[in-house]
């Protein structure tokens, strides 16, 4: 499998909905983002190349791995383990200076929350050892109780979503479903 074959099965898989930047309403956002609510991808360039794949699983991983309730310094981390998971499921090699900006970029998105009066921050250290992400991953996909029961019969999980959680080891309300 390409890279772009690789992509394309993702964003089919989690339903993403690709836009170019014409459905943002900030226009102005000059970078790739998400919309976890809209399921949405913004501004992502596709290549054939494992840097665009883990920009776009980074995306993802706002989506996914996000319980709507998060610091940013903890949604930046919780989406970098998603898409670190996701690469090894497709046994992709990260470059070690991936990490390392992504680490950095971390840090650096806690420093700021912890300049604003922010405290109790987890170190946010990706793994060496990626054997604990699904571990790691499981302690924030508690959908329930952590989601309001409206927000909850809104509810845009899927069946790879489903999947990916009970592989967490999280126990799942299958109404939360979408068919
Ligand atoms: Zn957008
Ligand atoms: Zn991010």
């Amino acid at each position: 499998m390409s890279y772009i074959d690789i992509q394309n099965e993702v964003i089919e898989e989690y339903r993403i909905d690709l836009c170019d930047g014409s459905k943002c309403k900030d226009g102005d956002w000059s970078r790739t983002h998400a919309h976890p609510k809209l399921r949405r991808v913004c501004k992502w360039k596709q290549a054939n190349s494992v840097q665009s794949t883990f920009t776009l699983f980074h995306e993802i991983g706002h989506i996914v791995a996000n319980t709507g309730k998060m610091r940013r310094a903890e949604e930046e981390y919780y989406a970098t383990l998603w898409a670190i998971w996701c690469c090894d499921k497709y046994n992709l090699t990260i470059p070690p200076k991936t990490i390392n900006e992504y680490q950095d970029y971390i840090d650096r998105t806690k420093g700021r929350g912890v300049r604003r009066g922010g405290s109790d921050y987890d170190d946010f250290q990706l793994p060496v050892d990626h054997s604990v992400i699904p571990s790691l991953l499981g302690g924030i996909c508690t959908i329930q109780g952590s989601v309001s029961k409206k927000t909850r019969k809104k509810s845009t999980l899927t069946n790879a979503d489903q999947k990916i959680l009970s592989a967490f080891g999280y126990k799942f309300d299958l109404s939360l479903l979408r068919s």
